[in-house]
């Protein structure tokens, strides 16, 4: 029969199964002593700054995407000029400036739909319409962007070139890409952008631009604007121009804005020639 505590097998280090080590380890410097603390914890504070990044990335992708989405565009409002009983440019013209806007402006429409884009003609036919119904087709879209177009006349069968106009602050970036586009590709005088008083731009409330795609009164240009080239060409840089826009915000409208910087065009030859 056992007594007491004699056949116990005691664990080492206690006597009676009590700790005789002393009191309790100081954990406070265990926890910095112990080497497998650092690799328990440090992952956690990575994990935590980790979260604390992606949320502030996605608070500002979230911000971001929002001002893109009030600032970009999916819709084109495609404006050929003239039409119907109005040919456009000036009197003994050779080519009719409708005929080749229409022309230029289908081949943009299709361009734009292939890249994903929405479009709407103020005209797909020889039709006259109005500038203030043209103006109201404008008016009625919304994520949308204008854009007028024409080709050039001047009672000076030298001039040639292209120029692209707006009215805002916010037409003028487009019109510079543009500009910039037809210019890089086509071989010609770049005239600018500029700034005019045109009808369809002054009353658009849409980012709105209007290309002039070269002059008809000038024989080289005219002959030019009369191959399916050069139209397709003019086209496919008026595209590469409003594509290269949807990935940048435009400004926020000034009301005021003039276009300061611009090329001011004589308005009153500008309205012979438009109107
Ligand atoms: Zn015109």
């Amino acid at each position: 029969m056992e007594t007491g505590g004699k056949g116990r097998q005691l664990l080492p280090g206690s006597i009676n199964g009590k700790d005789q080590m002393g009191p309790g380890p100081d954990w406070t410097l265990v926890r910095y002593a112990n080497p497998h603390y650092a690799t328990k914890f440090k992952p956690m504070f990575i994990l935590f700054r980790q979260t604390l990044v992606t949320a502030v990335a996605f608070v500002f992708a979230v911000t971001a995407g929002q001002v893109r989405a009030e600032n970009s565009f999916s819709m084109v409002v495609i404006d050929p000029g003239h039409g119907g009983s109005d040919p456009g440019g000036i009197r003994g013209q050779i080519v009719p400036e409708k005929t080749v806007a229409l022309d230029t402006a289908l081949r943009l429409q299709r361009l734009l739909r292939g890249a994903g884009l929405r479009t709407v003609m103020t005209r797909s036919t020889d039709i006259f319409v109005p500038l203030s119904v043209r103006s109201a087709i404008a008016d009625a879209e919304r994520d949308a962007i204008f854009v007028s177009i024409h080709y050039n006349a001047s009672p000076r069968s030298s001039a040639h070139g292209i120029e692209t106009y707006s009215e805002s602050n916010r037409g003028a970036v487009l019109a510079a890409r543009i500009q910039q586009e037809i210019i890089d590709r086509v071989s010609t005088e770049n005239r600018g952008i500029r700034s005019a008083e045109f009808y369809v731009l002054r009353k658009c409330r849409l980012p709105a631009v209007l290309v002039e795609c070269g002059f008809l009164t000038n024989p080289t240009e005219a002959q030019l604007a009369l191959t399916t080239a050069y139209r397709e060409q003019i086209a496919e840089q008026i595209a590469a121009g409003i594509i290269e826009q949807r990935q940048f915000a435009f400004p926020s409208l000034a009301p005021t804005h003039r276009s300061g910087h611009l090329v001011h065009k004589n308005k009153k030859q500008r309205k012979i020639a438009d109107l």
